[in-house]
């Protein structure tokens, strides 16, 4: 069944269009082809199927290109199509409806992440030198902060350090989950780096500095295993790894600053891409109902499925709504920082609970590889730890509202 989308009348033909545009790509040329899309995942592939897959891809690629959609994320001298942040942000809803379609838009976590870094903290020659190839797509990245031995939700904590020495950055640490670790060509990695007041260890502030993968010393010791499959979440140990000081991203001491750029949009986006797939999840459970007969009636008409359907229809609009509440703000120049931490912690939940439901409706089915669900949920359970954990929000959540109490205000929800 295809997405439904139509437009919205309060919104700008701009938008509209955009979401249109997005919705018959993803409608004619994404769905249809699912199965043969991500050939190479599944059991009994032959080179043909791959073959045949890497065409159909590069062929959709060429089409969004057409219909001016590629890497929305990135302005038109980078590479991009220049979308405003809302009409991105409504993009993402759409294409996020078939799992894996972001990438045949040429958004891709974590480049996508470290092209916003590299256009807004890179200097001209480093933006040539790496995003450009990098949204062309002859080149790939990784972002390396989490460590095993430091508390990935207290970045402060970090211990990699950079050292000074003559015209290079010295780096020795130890990370790990850092997504397409293996195949990336550059890592843009979080440091704890010298400053006038000390040696790094004690005082360092953080610092980005690209690390090229086959710098000696950058040893990629496995993919972690993650969610009981193989995968590309690296675990690296970084061992006098020597780069040129110019490798630094912004100035000594940004790094904490340019992840929060890094996540601060990025969480929009994201929970818009949890709104699609939620979206996506919600009609194969209603089709579902509708078709599956059990103990002599359709789901549809028992109670506890009706439940699912209004549960999750509660679940998609509030988190939707909760969303682009949010990317107004933001878009308005308005403090969103409490909003932004709310949607990292209500979208996934809701996410997670709408997917659970369309599971158990599908029964095994919902489970298997043959429908997206079961990625659905792994997602939406990953996501309340990624990019800052459920209680980290909380906490900033509860002192943006105290503040103002503390301040003789109340809070203003209508604000
Ligand atoms: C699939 C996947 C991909 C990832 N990709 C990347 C990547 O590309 N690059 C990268 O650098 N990292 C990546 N990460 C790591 C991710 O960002 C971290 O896991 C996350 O920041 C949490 O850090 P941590 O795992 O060290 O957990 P910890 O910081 O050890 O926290 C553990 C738990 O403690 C709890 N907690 C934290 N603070 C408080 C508090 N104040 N009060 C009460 N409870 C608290 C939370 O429940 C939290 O989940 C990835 C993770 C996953 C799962």
């Amino acid at each position: 069944m295809p997405m439904n989308v139509q437009p919205i009348p309060t919104l700008p033909d701009r938008i509209n269009q955009i979401r249109h545009l997005t919705a018959e790509i993803v409608n004619r040329e994404i769905l249809p082809n699912e199965n043969r899309l991500w050939a190479w995942r599944r059991e009994g592939v032959t080179d043909g199927d791959r073959q045949q897959a890497r065409e159909l891809r590069a062929d959709i690629r060429a089409k969004v290109k057409q219909a001016g959609l590629w890497a929305p994320h990135l302005p038109e001298e980078y590479g991009g199509c220049g979308l405003s942040f809302l009409e991105h942000a409504y993009m993402n809803e759409v294409l996020a409806y078939s799992l894996g379609a972001a990438s045949l838009f040429g958004v891709v976590a974590p480049n996508s992440g470290n092209q916003k870094i590299l256009l807004k903290y890179g200097t001209e020659e480093q933006r040539q030198k790496w995003l450009v190839p990098l949204t062309e797509g002859k080149l790939e990245s990784g972002f390396s902060m989490t460590e095993p031995d430091t508390a990935g939700s207290d970045p402060r904590s970090l211990k990699t350090t950079a050292r000074r020495d003559g015209d290079q950055w010295v780096i020795n640490g130890h990370k790990w989950f850092t997504s397409n670790g293996k195949r990336a060509d550059f890592l843009i990695v979080m440091c704890r780096t010298d400053d006038p007041e000390g040696p790094a260890e004690q005082n360092g502030k953080m610092t980005q500095i690209i690390v090229p993968t086959n710098t000696p010393g950058v040893n990629i010791v496995r993919g972690v295993e993650v969610w009981g499959r193989t995968s590309d979440h690296s675990e690296i140990i970084y061992e006098d790894v020597r780069v040129p000081l110019e490798n630094q991203l912004g100035k000594t001491g940004s790094g904490h600053q340019a992840a929060q750029d890094r996540l601060g949009a990025g969480r929009v986006y994201h929970c818009m891409n949890s709104v699609g797939q939620m979206w996506r999840a919600f009609d194969l459970m209603v089709q579902r109902t509708m078709t599956r007969e059990v103990h002599g009636g359709l789901l549809a008409t028992k109670q506890f499925a009706q439940g699912f359907i209004a549960d999750s229809y509660i679940d998609i609009q509030a988190a939707r709504l909760m969303t682009i509440h949010c990317a107004e703000k933001m878009d308005g120049g308005g403090d969103a920082r409490t909003d932004i931490s709310a949607i990292k912690i209500f979208v996934p939940e809701a996410f997670h609970r709408v997917a659970d439901r369309a599971i158990q409706v599908w029964g095994a089915a919902g489970v298997s590889g043959d429908l997206p669900l079961a990625a659905m949920y792994q997602g939406a359970r990953t996501l309340r730890l990624a990019d800052g954990p459920d209680e980290v929000h909380k906490i900033l959540i509860a002192k943006n509202v105290l503040k103002h109490y503390r301040e003789g205000e109340s809070w203003d929800f209508g604000g």
